[in-house]
């Protein structure tokens, strides 16, 4: 992408409405704009970014088992009311009516919805386990939405809903997206940990919040030290497999961890002081067994080894890739700017020309640019004819990991700096070294 024709308006002030340094950030790199309350569009560098972290969570997803489709945004009032959802649900459900009247909905989540499409194909134990998932925005009218993406009224999640025959059979599928997500989380380069959880109006005894410790957190959070050293579940994780997966999550709640809604303040005090972490967290997952609450209302059952109906067991598996972005800012960044893990990056390389007309700069960047685009790698090169200070600021700014830096004098030289956003390390290399460095 030449930077001289791509879409990316930089803020060169601080927007006063942002409090927490993601929220600015992200306007100021031009990756969102505020719409209507607590409503953004995705500008294409936040678009970029928005993909990527998605990308990752799919792929976390498939590798579980879990099969994705794609429902509406827009419901009809009457699977609600067959929950008893409809009027429960309060205000921050949007409702609205078509031109016949009919009652509509944007919908909050899609437990109702995605128990409909089960119900009217799914009859034999034969076809579970299954677990589909959707990433689909959302709509929550949000009493106080804040701090950008991180709250707002429009968001994106992906949610996936498990069925099984069985209580048994549904903690397995819980301990798959368990997992799934401690997988997801690292490799967006996060440490979250899964904190007992309320299950609030969903009901049901089993749910965990994934937190992300970060003083900017909404929510206050109480656990054990020892959680930010645990060994995340390998790519060769089975997720076939009972007792491992089982493992997996006894390690892993095996420590006293715990939101504030569910602290117990003597459990708390029993870990030795120096091993106790009480900080603020940011609730970028949040999963939940809750058996037959949606099932048996909605009637949706199957018929099980012994000849019998039963209601499935289900249970539903949260993420909020509009809240993740910030989220992944609010851990990475400097005073110059964001630092993107490279899993989520809007760009893997940045090529700065430091003079843009002259020949043999202009010659070198396009040589450079051609060629990491053909290996496939997403390349901005900064083709514009802005003063050097402007390039270094906005390469900072907008965080891509490395930077290729072409000026006059190195490039008399056949040569090019490398330099690593993250640590700042700049090397001086030939242009083939530079190349070579990002193909090989
Ligand atoms: P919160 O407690 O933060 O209001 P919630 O418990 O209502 O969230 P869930 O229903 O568990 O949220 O939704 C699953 C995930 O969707 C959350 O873990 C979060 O990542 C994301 N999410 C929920 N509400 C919002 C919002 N208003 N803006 C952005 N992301 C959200
Ligand atoms: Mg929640």
């Amino acid at each position: 992408m030449r930077l001289s024709r791509y879409f990316m308006p930089i803020l060169k002030e601080n927007p006063k409405e942002a409090e927490i340094v993601s929220h600015r950030l992200m306007l100021r790199a031009g990756m969102i704009r505020q719409q209507s309350q607590g409503i953004y569009s995705w500008l294409p560098l936040g678009k970029r970014v928005l993909d990527k972290v998605n990308a990752v969570i799919r792929e976390e997803q498939n590798r579980a088992g879990a099969i994705e489709l794609s429902m509406p945004t827009l419901q009809s009032a009457e699977l609600w009311q067959e929950s008893g959802r409809y009027d429960a649900y309060g205000k921050e459900m949007l409702r609205i009516k078509d031109r016949q009247e009919r009652p509509m909905l944007y919908g909050p989540t899609n437990e109702e919805m995605v128990t409909d499409i089960f119900r009217a194909s799914v009859k034999s134990y034969k076809d579970l386990p299954l677990n589909l998932y959707h990433i689909q925005l959302k709509f929550r009218d949000e009493i106080r939405p804040r701090f950008g993406t991180m709250r707002s009224r429009e968001f994106m999640m992906k949610d996936a809903y498990s069925f099984d025959l069985t209580r048994e059979a549904a903690e397995h599928s819980y301990n798959k997206m368990f997992a799934a997500y401690l997988r997801t989380f690292d490799r967006l380069g996060l440490r979250a940990i899964p904190m007992r959880a309320d299950t609030g109006p969903i009901g049901g005894n089993l749910s965990h919040e994934f937190i992300i410790l970060a003083d900017t957190g909404e929510s206050e959070v109480f656990c054990h030290k020892d959680f930010v050293g645990f060994d995340i579940p390998g790519e060769r994780t089975d997720f076939d497999s009972v007792e491992g997966l089982q493992a997996i999550f006894d390690k892993w709640t095996s420590l006293y961890a715990a939101t504030s809604e569910m602290h117990d303040e003597a459990a708390f005090n029993a870990i030795p002081e120096s091993e106790r972490l009480s900080a603020r967290g940011i609730e970028v997952g949040h999963i939940f067994y809750f058996g037959t609450k949606y099932s048996e209302p909605m009637g949706a059952k199957v018929q099980g080894p012994d000849g019998k109906e039963h209601f499935v067991h289900m249970g539903s598996y949260g993420i909020g890739p509009t809240r993740l972005v910030p989220a992944i800012i609010e851990a990475s960044h400097d005073d110059n700017g964001i630092i993107w893990p490279a899993s989520v990056a809007p760009f893997d390389v940045v090529v700065i020309n430091m003079k843009a007309g002259d020949e043999a700069c202009d010659d070198t960047c396009e040589l450079i640019y051609a060629a990491l685009t053909k290996a496939g790698k997403d390349v901005l090169y900064d083709d514009t004819d802005d003063r050097a200070g402007t390039k270094f600021a906005t390469a900072d700014l907008i965080g891509v990991p490395l930077q290729i830096i072409a000026g006059p004098r190195a490039v008399a030289n056949g040569e090019v700096e490398v330099k690593d956003r993250k640590t700042g390390a700049r090397e001086t290399m030939t242009i083939e070294a530079a190349i070579n460095r990002f193909v090989a």
